[in-house]
């Protein structure tokens, strides 16, 4: 069977690509450079059952078309490109217009080339459902099901002005009007192919597969560990970033990067999933307390003169999930 992948070079998407390979399915993944196809394609040792594909701009109208053409025996589709780094500013053409456009040309590319794609699988973010980020403290316990969408308004993402503190909300808001282009087009255009969107929350895991790392190549939710560390050297107290806003902990949910791509590569196949949000998370919370006494635990010699230890054990499991099933 082959698959689609979409912003393959990616964090998660790297995982997916393993994961795939070791099942032995066909992978045609899309990058924006040679680049970064030559430097993946040598990560994985130039395995047969990977081919990329260069897509420069996914927001281009057809971006996929050609690949779709060229490429009819495609059986799967996984779309996880998205602009995800804090670093650009003008929201509409680094944000809006990949994640939404983007999003649209898959969508149209598959329904009028892909005849043999059984299912699109979406990756899409925790932020689509939440609350503006300050306010789910004061809401005291949430709960998030198929139902829940923030209500951020195109209007408003438009308004937003370009600042740093802003960039988050233009994330927020690529992302849902995104899936929700997801949405209107199986309610409106009623394809043969099914879909199902994944929705992840803070994703960490092991960076090996993002090749020669150095800590400006972390990717963006990993440098959030990674900010605990540097950002907490001699501060004493591990909820604070760097910026003096407090984090509590104990409403962030996470996932490990290998069980979301198993779920993305379990909903291709899996027909229960069919035209449905998942929702993919682990039962406990992130805790920087946490994360700090597990540096000190298995990184002493680094950590010991210089990361603060804050009040170890301090953290306990407020909520738990209850299960659905
Ligand atoms: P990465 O930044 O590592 O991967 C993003 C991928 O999208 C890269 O392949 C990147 O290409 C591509 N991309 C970004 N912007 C564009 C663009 N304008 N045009 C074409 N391709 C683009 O992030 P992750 O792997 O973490 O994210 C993958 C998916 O998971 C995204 O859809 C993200 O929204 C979603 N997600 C991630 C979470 C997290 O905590 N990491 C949480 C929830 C959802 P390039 O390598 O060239 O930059």
């Amino acid at each position: 069977k082959t698959v689609l992948l979409t912003g393959a070079s990616g964090f998660v998407a790297r995982h997916i690509i393993k994961q795939l390979l070791a099942q032995d399915y066909h992978i045609i993944g899309t990058v924006r450079s040679p680049s970064k196809a030559n430097e993946l394609l040598d990560y994985f040792n130039h395995p047969k059952s990977l081919k990329l594909s260069i897509v420069p701009d996914i927001a281009t109208l057809g971006a996929f078309d050609n690949i779709l053409i060229e490429n009819p025996y495609i059986d799967y589709v996984i779309h996880a490109a998205s602009p995800v780094s804090y670093n650009d500013d003008d929201f509409v053409r680094s944000y809006y217009e990949p994640a939404i456009y983007g999003t649209k040309n898959i969508l149209k590319g598959v329904r009028s080339y892909g005849r043999q794609v059984q299912k699109i699988v979406f990756t899409s973010s925790i932020v689509v459902m939440d609350y503006e980020d300050d306010t789910i403290n004061d809401k005291g316990a949430t709960t998030l099901d198929e139902t829940s969408w923030n209500d951020i308004t195109w209007d408003s993402a438009l308004a937003l002005e370009i600042q740093p503190e802003n960039v988050p909300k233009a994330y927020r808001a690529s992302k849902t009007f995104a899936e929700q282009a997801v949405w209107d087009f199986i309610r409106i255009e009623k394809p043969t192919f099914a879909v199902t969107t994944i929705i992840a929350p803070l994703v960490f895991g092991p960076m090996e597969l993002l090749g020669n790392l150095t800590k400006h190549d972390i990717n963006t939710s990993n440098k959030i560990l990674y900010s605990i560390y540097i950002n907490h050297l001699k501060n004493q107290n591990p909820d604070l970033l760097h910026d003096g806003t407090v984090i509590k902990g104990d409403h962030i949910c996470y996932v490990d990067v290998r069980d979301l791509a198993w779920a993305h590569i379990a909903a291709l196949t899996n027909n229960q999933s069919n035209n449905m949000r998942w929702f993919i998370t682990r039962g406990d919370r992130l805790y920087f307390q946490k994360v700090v006494d597990i540096l000190h635990e298995k990184f002493a010699e680094i950590c010991k003169d210089n990361l603060c230890r804050g009040k170890p054990g301090s953290y306990a499991s407020l909520y738990s999930l209850q299960n659905p099933f």
